[in-house]
């Protein structure tokens, strides 16, 4: 457990870091904060990966490695940026556990992430990429805050503790044509229409019955202007899909952009796609989730079961498909506003829950 002393250190951090928010994949001010309070306060082994840091306790070549990750990007807010989703108090909670390992044996190499670009869903890849270790690790862990919980909570879920998902467009270009002879034309409004409207029936396909969740979201649907001389030639369905299975959501992309070929060649219009923000399902492994939960019930720590998968995404699911781990949540508070709203800033009563839950996993 943290003292008095180093509580209010790991406070005076997260406080720095929300000074100083920067948008995903610009975090440079962020790092070098970081990097300095670890190299003043611990003795771990930090560094520079690339637009991520990683700061190594090292106790033996032959010992096995266990990661944590913190992401630690801000959210966009006008011209800046602004902590709205608390990845400063992850990043400050993290380098809690870099306080409370210093001089400790725990017959285990701990290495701690500092992620960038979570909330592009890009971080995650960069360290898959640049990273070839991450192999070898023996399991990782992450957590975020989560509002509308009680404060302090340790929220755990077998399973899926997160969706998948992405926005997919669908982009049609035609031929235009006088509005009194449309025939002459190629035009995209019928087709899109007709994907917005099958794309449920798609849904119940892939389902064929089954109560997970897959869904998708209108997002946006435009076509043509409103010039009435002239027939459409050109237009985009935007639609946000989202479920407990990646798969899921592969398999609905298929079938969507099969259909729109298909109408596309029936009616003379190109066809394109685009995936943006892909994210995937964020699923723990059961040996890893099982001994994580016994660690904590062990520790004394109020874990509250979820039954439901959180809705949103977290890129942290990219690291769960190279390393078996654990993500979970800390409840924030029921009162707490919600994130990414302009009231929400991260609570750092939340820190020494946090730390204490980091080091149950030790
Ligand atoms: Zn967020
Ligand atoms: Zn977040």
């Amino acid at each position: 457990m943290l003292n008095t002393n180093q509580l209010n250190m790991v406070m005076a951090l997260r406080r720095a870091l929300h000074g100083c928010p920067e948008r995903s994949g610009h975090e440079a001010r962020t790092m070098a904060t970081i990097r300095t309070f670890l190299h003043e306060n611990t003795s771990l082994e930090v560094r520079d990966m690339g637009g991520w840091l990683l700061a190594t306790h090292w106790e033996g070549d032959s010992l096995p490695a266990i990661g944590f990750r913190a992401d630690m990007d801000a959210l966009p807010a006008g011209d800046g940026a602004r902590h709205g989703c608390g990845h400063d108090g992850h990043s400050a909670m993290l380098c809690g556990l870099g306080l409370l390992l210093e001089g400790r044996r725990v017959g285990r190499n701990v290495h701690l992430m500092f992620q960038g670009a979570e909330e592009t869903g890009e971080g995650a890849r960069r360290i898959i990429d640049s990273w070839p270790e991450l192999n070898s690790l023996q399991t990782i862990y992450a957590l975020h805050n989560i509002p509308g919980y009680p404060r302090g909570a340790v929220l755990m879920r077998r399973g899926c503790f997160a969706c998948a998902s992405c926005g997919h467009i669908v982009h049609l270009t035609g031929r235009p044509a006088h509005a009194a002879y449309p025939g002459d034309g190629a035009n995209p409004i019928g087709l899109l229409s007709r994907l917005a409207l099958e794309t449920p029936q798609m849904i119940e396909e892939i389902l064929s019955g089954d109560d997970r969740l897959l869904m998708r979201t209108l997002i946006g649907l435009n076509a043509g202007g409103e010039d009435f001389g002239i027939s459409a030639h050109e237009g985009r369905l935007c639609q946000t899909l989202r479920g407990h299975r990646k798969a899921d959501i592969d398999a609905l992309v298929q079938k969507i952009e099969a259909r729109a070929l298909a109408g596309s060649r029936v009616a003379g219009l190109k066809c394109n796609y685009e995936i943006r923000d892909a994210f995937p399902d964020t699923t723990n492994d059961d040996d890893h989730y099982d001994d994580a939960l016994a660690r904590f019930n062990a520790a004394g720590l109020p874990v509250k079961l979820l039954d439901e998968p959180m809705r949103w995404s977290e890129d942290f699911g990219w690291l769960l498909k190279k390393v078996p781990g654990v993500y979970f949540g800390i409840g924030a508070g029921e009162d707490c506003p919600g994130l990414h709203t302009e009231s929400y800033e991260f609570d750092d009563g939340l820190i020494e829950a946090g730390v204490r839950v980091f080091e149950a996993l030790l």
